[in-house]
């Protein structure tokens, strides 16, 4: 009997050991089960998160501006560059695409979209602190069950685009025009002569004349419109040396004297000894032009001076004055533009081509500097201009 009992006794006691030795093994394996799906989770997380920065890298390297919208067109992603294209502060995430830019044309783009899964080349004015024309392309995105999942917006900048298309064109239109006259003067003469003023020299000789100045006007407007072009491009290569301004002027005045004389203009260079970093031929262009517009619409017997100050250790600052008549002002915001001529019977007598100081601009900008003018009309004229001074120690050339 007392077997028996301590049999069974033995026998629970090893069961109970089986169970707790199980149950502690269970225990144990529950843990690090628990412990292995913490670390896939903190994994996940990790990875999803180097994904988000990745596709933020990505988004934000696209020059276009980029929008992804879901399936009820709020905006659920965006990029730096569309940010910048619209500049807007707002923060465009869940906001719907027709609250963050109130444009009709994008209503109707939404639109389309509904029945087709790309829309190309929407263009749209967005007002702002400078209108801009924005191109956009839209492409719904959808799962490979084929379930619309959302579109991808992409924006363009087209303001550039279109304003060099549109001056283009206008610099056609203009040089055509420029170029009208004196080819159908010189046309004009050259019939004369072929059907009559061939039999008598004198008028022979005055048409032959009239030829020759048209065609040199041809010839000033083809060369004047070659510089314009090469400076405007970029392509100018400038050869900067330190440059004397004073004999850079100098060698001009010589250069006109026979024009200021005819006028009866008397021109002083006033300049002081100033070194300047800059390419001497282009310097010289640019002054011609200045100062002989100042002869051709200075008054006669005018005084033309050209004069200059030290900006500071880095800059100095020239002036090219006229006591002549003056541009009214609302012709001053223009008097630098292409073909731009308050008078322009006046400049086409004189031989202008209506370049020169929009040449003189793109050659003190190739520089480095600014040109500016001031003026009231019945007390002359001023043209300013600033240029750099070579570093110390160097000499001109
Ligand atoms: P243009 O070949 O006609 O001289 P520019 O570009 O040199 O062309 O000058 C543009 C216009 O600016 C001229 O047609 C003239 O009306 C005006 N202008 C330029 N310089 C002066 C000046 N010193 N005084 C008055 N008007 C000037």
């Amino acid at each position: 009997m007392t077997f028996w009992v301590a049999f069974t006794v033995l026998v629970a006691l090893g069961a109970l050991a089986a169970h707790f030795y199980s149950t502690r093994k269970l225990n144990a394996r529950l843990l690090s089960a628990r412990e292995e799906i913490d670390r896939i989770k903190a994994s996940h997380a990790t990875t999803l998160a180097e994904l988000r920065a990745q596709q933020e890298v990505i988004f934000n390297s696209i020059h276009e501006g980029l929008l992804v919208l879901d399936t009820s067109n709020r905006v659920r992603a965006f990029n730096r560059a569309f940010r910048e294209l619209f500049g807007t502060d707002m923060d465009p995430i869940s906001k719907s695409l027709l609250d963050v830019l109130r444009v009709h044309e994008l209503a109707d783009l939404l639109r389309r979209l509904e029945g087709e899964d790309r829309v190309l080349g929407c263009e749209f004015r967005y007002p702002g602190p400078t209108e801009q024309i924005v191109e956009v392309n839209a492409t719904v995105v959808r799962s490979p069950a084929g379930n619309r999942q959302g579109v991808v917006l992409v924006f363009r900048d087209l303001s550039r685009v279109r304003q060099l298309e549109k001056s283009g064109s206008e610099l056609i239109a203009n040089v055509s025009h420029e170029l009208r006259t004196p080819v159908s003067m010189i046309k004009g003469y050259v019939e004369a002569i072929l059907s009559s003023a061939k039999d008598d020299p004198a008028t022979l000789q005055r048409f032959l004349g009239t030829i020759e100045r048209h065609a040199n006007r041809l010839a000033m407007l083809i060369e004047d419109l070659l510089t314009s072009a090469e400076l405007e491009s970029g392509r100018a290569v400038l050869s900067l040396n330190p440059v004397s301004l004073r004999s850079v002027v100098d060698d001009v005045l010589k250069e006109l004297e026979h024009r200021a004389r005819s006028r009866g203009v008397t021109m002083t260079n006033d300049l002081p000894d100033f070194v300047v970093l800059g390419d001497a031929d282009r310097l010289q262009q640019v002054f011609t032009n200045l100062l002989d517009n100042a002869i051709k619409y200075g008054k006669p017997q005018g005084k033309v001076t050209v004069s200059a100050m030290a900006l500071d250790e880095n800059r100095i600052q020239v002036h090219v004055t006229d006591d002549g008549p003056g541009i009214p002002p609302e012709a001053l915001p223009r008097i630098f533009d292409r073909f731009y001529r308050v008078d322009k019977s006046r400049s086409r007598d004189q031989g202008g081509t209506g370049l020169g100081l929009s040449i003189v601009r793109d050659i003190v900008r190739a520089h480095g500097g600014e040109v500016w003018v001031q003026s009231k009309p019945g007390h002359g004229t001023t043209f300013f201009l600033t240029l750099r001074r070579p570093s110390a120690g160097t000499q001109p050339v």
